[in-house]
Formats: structure tokens, C-alpha cells, sequence
């Protein structure tokens, strides 16, 4: 047997090796899925069932499909070229360049981040005269975006689709959307598989190519595919009667986390439908996690209804291990400071950083880890959050290079034509604007059409005419001089860089850094084009792994990963789960925030901590949390819980002894709650003398037990009416 199919078990390698026809893999977190689609891959080249470029795989994340090109490398002993292999979204950036033209683009289009999406769903909305106040032009997008998940052109949305927008004009926004864009020759995210799909379905001739060239389809994380990306897979995939259907996606039910971008848990269970024949393996094994980290996983998902079920047994040697810690602290700044000292512990055991990661239910609860993490000097990363590229100078001189690229690209060219100050006014963009529009021109026409005219003033006319003549320059430079030197020399002659040189805010220094950083970067492609594309699809979800470092990021992003220390922050009640999913009739955003949970813990290889902080900063208050229900539902045999501080929702708590020695205290800035958790316990003892595990009685709430108080406010639990915050003259012991 081949060297690579001896690290399947049985289940496996029957997976890899049932190569022709319709094959759904359906299995729990760590079972090796993703293993056997990148091992199917090199089966398939190795058995010469087809050339690399013959198999296209979708994968979740950047990262993991960098992952399946080096393990299809290693299998094949040398780089793989020309795969077919990404994201939906890369792999349709790719097919519609190739067919721009059939939806009236140029293949040099654009990618559009959400900044630009909304500048211009702004301008239409403006320009339409709708109350931005009253329809937010977030609304619009967010509607948007559903339509193109569900594959919906604006010609097909139908009443019974339409939205409450603007007095039903949505759908007419939808399309002088789709129109602009189509005329500053760009794209957003969603009308990369929305182009293409409707390619596919109305060009007979370009899906019968794409039936030709791939034989074989693999796809990861199939539970999470929406509508639009379930049509464009099918599209492919479905092949005249006679003809193979060689699809392979793999799947679990329980982690199915992305209903709220249209995800269709559905779409796996219709597999069979669509591809009547097809086989179905079901993986038992798990290779990832310790046998507690799996039991507590597999109890905790047990409260959901409604799932396929699965069986989960622990596959490692060394499946015996640490328990799951749930740990209570007092408020978000010693939560911070409890993983901060665990990560640094760690460290000093020889623990790789890369190893650890820190998932988030929303995005902003990064923050206080950052800090905490700067201030001790560890290094770390934030997968798909605000980084390098979010920077303003970065998207400053994106901009600068995507006018280079396409000088019709307007969004850009908007962003930095006064930027630096060029004494361009509201009213000459204004007029620049109109100028366009009434000529149906990108704005640099205009711009010209304005020098030549005299329709701006001397100053700022000589600056713009020397701005749009540089990009004249610059763009004759780049077949001979390469696109590396010409962006140094534009971010000079444009004034850019000579702009940071004069900031003297301290943050100058470090934007300057950043600029220089881009250009290495930009180095590493061989064409301005193709770096453009590789920005505009990392921004949406992961950067590069590379130094040792704390991994950051969400719940969401961090699917399909893995690494041998989780933490599992901010399990509170509106926090985790999400207020959103709280505040929704039934029970299917509370489901959903379940599966969040379990694709959270079986991200851990060996250690996994959950917290929860008893009081959270919101602005500037601070607010009691109560303690999330998934704690409640891990189970006690695979779990130790440490620190009192709202730990069992239902028991009183608050033993802040506990943390003493753990946390020392350090001097911190002036806040509500000032002294450490044991001061504050003491302190009503001198208010009202209502200290913490009192039993106490309030007119309207009945009774409770006292489980924090700072000032005159006590936190209670009450036993009818749940936890609430009450002034301590309100209520008296029982
Ligand atoms: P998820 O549902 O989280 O995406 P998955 O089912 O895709 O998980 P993989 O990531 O493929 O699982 O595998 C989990 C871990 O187990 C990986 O580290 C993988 O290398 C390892 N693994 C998979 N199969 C085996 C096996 N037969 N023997 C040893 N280790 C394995
Ligand atoms: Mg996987």
C-alpha cells in the first residue's frame, strides 16, 4: 500500500479510494475530513485519474487551502502548479476573469472591500434622495448581500422577496447598484459566485468546458455552503446522464455555523437527491482532541435537537488528558490577565505560540486580549479582524496602486485624489462627480475634462493635472521598470509619502514602516494585478501564518483549525450566546450559538480554558454578567471549575480569595469598581450592611442571594425573577 494511504484508518481510506461517483463524507470535528479530501487529491493524481489542473477543491480558508497545496505537494514530492484550489470566492475571482466580458466587465475588474461597497451604496442612495437617517445604507448592503447569497439577480427577486426598504425601492437600488459598478468596472464579494453562476447557467458553451476540465470536485465544510455556492457547485458537478459525477464534499451537521450568511444546512442533507448513487462514509474516530476535551464537546451538543447524530470516540494514543477548565474571574480585565499569564506559562514550558489561540465570540472582545498581549510583549496575530491592510495609509496606497492598475476604478481614485490635500474643495469633487455621471464617464475623465475646461482654480488645477499626469507616467513605466520600483516612485511623486514625513504625530513613524512593508510585499508577486486580487481576498478572511504567534480571531474564522491550547473567553449570558440569538423566538439561533461552542472546544488539541468575567466594561460602565447556560451544560466529569465569581449560574459564588495569590492586583486606571473583588465584597458591609451570599428580600423581585455588589448597587440572583442589578436600600435580609 502507498505510503500516504497507510495513514488512513479503514473508514478513510475507503473515502479516498471509492474515487468515481458522488460521495458525501459525513462525520464530527477532527475525524480527519479535511485529511481525506486533501488525501483524495493526491490519489487522484497519483492513480492518473486526472492532471492537477483537472480537480477543482474548495476550501473554507486561505489557509487551509495553502495547507492542501503543501500536503498534495508533499505527496506528489514536488509543487503542485496550476491547481484549482481555494476559497469559493477566489475560485470564482478566478473563472470570471476568464469571462468578464459575458457580464460586461473587463477582466482587470476590481474587488470591492465593504469601505468602497458602502461609499457607494451612499452616493446612490443620495443620489436617489432616500433618508439615509431613516434607511440606513448598512440595511441596504446587508439586504443585498442576501439576495446574492441566494443567487438572486435584481430582475429575479419577486415580490414575495422584496424587503421593507425605502418604501419598496430596493430592489431598484439593487440594480443602479449592480449598474455603477458594472461602469467603474468592479465587483463585491458576493457578485464573484453570483457573476459566475449566472455564466454558468446562461452559457452553455463555458459549462460545457468546465465539464470538461474537471473531473473531479472536492469540498470542504460542505454544511456551510449557501445558495448561491450550492447552485454554482452544482451547476459544475451535475453532468449530462452517462457522464461520471465525480463530487466529494465532506461535512458535519454540528457545525453548521453560518445560517446568518445564508448557509443552508439543507444542502447536506439533499446530497443524496442531487446525486441519486451517491455514497455515504461516516467517520467515528476522532485524531484531534483528548478524551475530555471530546466528552465535554459531545454533552455539551447533545442539547441540541434536530441533528443527524454522530458517533465520537477518541482515536489519539494519548486521548487520556487534561480536563476542561472553566474558569471565573471577576471582571474582563483578570480574565485578560489570566490568559496573558497562562499563555506566558506556556511559553515558559516550550510551548509555541502558533500553538495557542485565543477565539473570540465577536470580533471587538479582541481588543482587551490585544492589550494585555502588547503589554506583555507576546507576539500575536489577528486571523481576518483589523490588520496591516485595514490600516488607513495601507488602503491609502492601495488606492494609489488600484488607479495605477484601472484608472476607472473611481472608488479609488475618490479615496486619493485629495489625499494629500490638493485644495480640492466639496464642490470641485462635487462637480467632478456630476460631470461623470452626466457623461457616463470614469471620474479621471472628468478630472481631465475639468483642467481643460478652466472649470478649477489655478492651485488646485496645476496639482491635479500634475496628479493625473504622473498616473500617465507611472503607467508607461511599468512594462520596463516593474511594478515594485514604479510603486516607490508613485508613493513619492504623488506627495504620499512626503505627507507622513511631515505628520508628526507619533503614529507617523509606524505608517511609514507599514508603506515600506507593502512594497515588500507587493514584491512577492510577479504582476500589480495579481497582488491587487491576493489583498482584496486576504482581507476577507486570514492572513499568512508565519512567526511564532498567538493566534486571535473568532469562533467563526476559526473553523476547521486546530491547535493545541484554546481559550475560550466571555462565556456570558449575551455575550455567548449572543444577545441576537437570546432575543429570537425558538430555539434556532440558540442552536446555532451551540454548534459555535462545540466547533470552539474541538479546536483544542490538549488543553482548552474557558472563561467567564462576573462584570464587563460596556462604554464606560460597567455592567454584572451573568454566567452563559453552555457552562452549565459541560458536563462534571470532564470538567474543573476554578474560581467562584459567578461560576454555577444557579449557586451562589463570589469567592474572590480564590484568585489572590493567582492575580495579584496591579494599580489600574479609575474605574467604577476600583478595589480588588474582596474589598468590594467588604465594602457593603460598611454601606448597607448587605454583604455578598446574603440572603436578601425585594418588593418587586422576591427573594435572591447577593452575588456582588460595588457602591450602593448590589447584584442579585433572584430565584424567580433571575439576575438583577437593585440598590442596596431596596432590598433587606431574609
Ligand atoms: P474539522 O471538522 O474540525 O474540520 P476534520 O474532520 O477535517 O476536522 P482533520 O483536520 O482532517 O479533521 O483531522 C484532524 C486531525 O487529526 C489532524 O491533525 C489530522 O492530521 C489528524 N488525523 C486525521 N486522520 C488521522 C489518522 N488516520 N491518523 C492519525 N491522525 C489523523
Ligand atoms: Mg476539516
Amino acid at each position: 500500500m502507498s505510503e500516504y494511504l497507510s495513514r488512513l484508518n479503514p473508514e478513510q481510506r475507503a473515502a479516498v479510494e471509492t474515487v468515481d461517483g458522488p460521495l458525501l463524507v459525513l462525520a464530527g470535528a477532527g475525524t480527519g475530513k479535511t485529511r481525506v479530501l486533501t488525501t483524495r487529491f493526491a490519489h487522484i493524481l497519483m492513480t492518473r485519474r486526472a492532471f492537477p489542473s483537472q480537480v477543482l477543491a474548495v476550501t473554507f480558508t486561505n489557509k487551509a487551502a495553502k495547507e492542501m497545496r503543501e500536503r498534495v505537494a508533499a505527496i506528489l514530492g514536488e509543487p503542485a502548479e496550476g491547481l484549482w484550489l481555494g476559497t469559493f470566492h477566489a475560485l470564482c475571482a478566478r473563472m470570471l476573469r476568464r469571462h468578464a466580458e459575458l457580464v460586461g466587465l473587463q477582466s482587470n475588474f476590481t474587488i470591492l472591500d465593504t469601505d468602497d461597497q458602502m461609499r457607494l451604496l451612499k452616493q446612490i442612495m443620495s443620489a436617489a434622495n432616500i433618508d439615509a437617517k431613516r434607511w440606513t445604507p448598512q440595511v441596504l448592503m446587508a439586504t443585498i448581500q442576501r439576495w446574492k447569497d441566494r443567487g438572486l439577480v435584481p430582475s429575479g427577486i419577486t415580490a414575495a422577496e422584496d424587503v421593507d426598504f425605502a418604501n419598496g425601492r430596493a430592489r431598484e437600488l439593487y440594480a443602479e447598484y449592480q449598474e455603477r459598478l458594472r461602469q467603474v468596472n468592479a465587483v463585491d464579494f458576493g457578485d464573484l459566485l453570483l457573476h459566475v453562476t449566472q455564466i454558468l447557467q446562461h452559457h452553455a458553451d463555458v459549462l460545457a468546458d468546465y465539464h470538461r476540465r474537471f473531473r473531479y470536485i472536492l469540498v470542504d465544510e460542505y454544511q456551510d455552503t449557501n445558495t448561491v455556492q450550492y447552485l454554482w457547485l452544482r451547476l459544475l458537478a451535475q453532468r449530462p446522464q452517462g457522464q461520471d459525477q465525480n463530487i466529494c464534499c465532506v461535512g458535519d451537521d454540528d457545525q453548521s455555523i453560518y445560517s446568518w450568511r445564508g448557509a443552508e444546512i439543507e444542502n447536506i442533507l439533499r446530497f443524496e437527491k442531487d446525486f441519486p448513487g451517491a455514497t455515504i462514509v461516516r467517520l467515528e474516530s476522532n485524531y484531534r482532541s483528548t478524551r475530555p476535551i471530546l466528552g465535554a464537546a459531545s454533552h455539551l451538543i447533545a442539547n441540541n435537537a434536530g441533528r443527524m447524530g454522530k458517533t465520537l470516540r477518541a482515536g489519539r494514543n494519548d486521548a487520556d488528558g487534561e480536563q476542561v477548565q472553566v474558569v471565573s474571574l471577576w471582571d474582563s480585565e483578570e480574565e485578560a490577565r489570566m490568559v496573558g499569564d497562562r499563555i506566558e506559562q506556556g511559553q515558559r514550558k516550550g510551548h509555541r505560540l502558533s500553538e495557542m489561540a485565543i477565539l473570540v465570540r465577536a470580533g471587538f472582545q479582541t481588543r482587551a486580549f490585544e492589550e494585555r498581549l502588547i503589554t506583555l510583549g507576546v507576539p500575536y496575530r489577528v486571523v481576518g479582524g483589523q490588520k496591516f491592510y485595514e490600516r488607513a495609509e495601507i488602503r491609502d496606497a492601495m488606492a494609489y496602486l488600484r488607479v495605477l492598475n484601472q484608472p476607472a476604478d473611481d472608488l479609488a481614485f475618490e479615496r486619493i485624489v485629495n489625499t494629500p490635500k490638493r485644495g480640492l474643495g466639496d464642490t470641485s469633487i462635487r462637480s467632478m462627480h456630476a460631470l461623470a455621471r452626466a457623461e457616463n464617464k470614469p471620474l479621471v475623465v472628468a478630472a481631465w475634462r475639468m483642467i481643460e475646461t478652466g472649470a478649477v482654480r489655478a492651485k488646485p488645477k496645476q496639482a491635479l493635472h500634475e496628479l493625473l499626469e504622473g498616473f500617465a507616467r507611472w503607467r508607461a513605466a511599468l512594462p520596463h521598470e516593474g511594478h515594485v520600483v514604479v510603486a516607490a516612485t508613485l508613493l513619492d511623486e504623488s506627495g504620499y509619502t512626503e505627507m507622513w514625513k511631515q505628520d508628526k504625530s507619533p503614529e507617523a513613524a509606524g505608517r511609514l514602516d507599514n508603506l515600506k512593508e507593502l512594497l515588500r510585499a507587493l514584491g512577492e508577486f510577479e504582476t500589480l494585478a495579481g497582488f491587487l486580487e491576493h489583498v482584496a481576498l486576504v482581507m476577507e478572511t486570514d492572513e499568512k501564518a508565519d512567526a511564532d504567534r498567538v493566534s486571535l480571531m473568532t469562533l467563526h474564522a476559526a473553523k476547521g483549525l486546530e491547535f493545541d491550547t484554546v481559550f475560550l473567553p466571555g462565556w456570558e449570558e449575551g455575550l455567548f450566546p449572543h444577545q441576537r440569538a437570546l432575543d429570537e423566538s425558538g430555539d434556532k439561533g440558540l442552536e446555532e450559538e451551540r454548534r459555535l461552542a462545540y466547533v470552539g472546544i474541538t479546536r483544542a488539541r490538549k488543553h482548552c480554558i474557558i472563561s467567564n468575567a462576573a462584570n464587563r466594561r460596556i462604554y464606560a460602565n460597567w455592567t454584572s454578567q451573568v454566567p452563559s447556560r453552555f457552562l452549565d451544560e459541560l458536563p462534571e466529569a470532564h470538567v474543573t471549575r476554578d474560581g467562584g465569581a459567578g461560576n454555577h449560574r444557579n449557586k451562589m459564588a463570589a469567592a474572590p480569595s480564590a484568585f489572590a495569590g493567582q492575580f495579584p492586583l496591579v494599580a489600574r486606571k479609575p474605574r467604577v469598581i476600583e478595589a480588588g473583588a474582596w474589598e468590594v465584597a467588604e465594602r457593603p458591609a460598611r454601606s448597607a450592611g448587605i454583604p455578598v451570599g446574603q440572603r436578601v428580600f425585594h418588593q418587586k423581585f422576591g427573594y435572591g442571594t447577593v452575588i456582588a455588589a460595588d457602591d450602593n448597587r448590589l447584584d442579585v440572583e433572584f430565584e424567580h425573577a433571575g439576575r438583577k442589578r437593585v440598590i442596596d436600600t431596596f432590598v433587606e435580609k431574609a
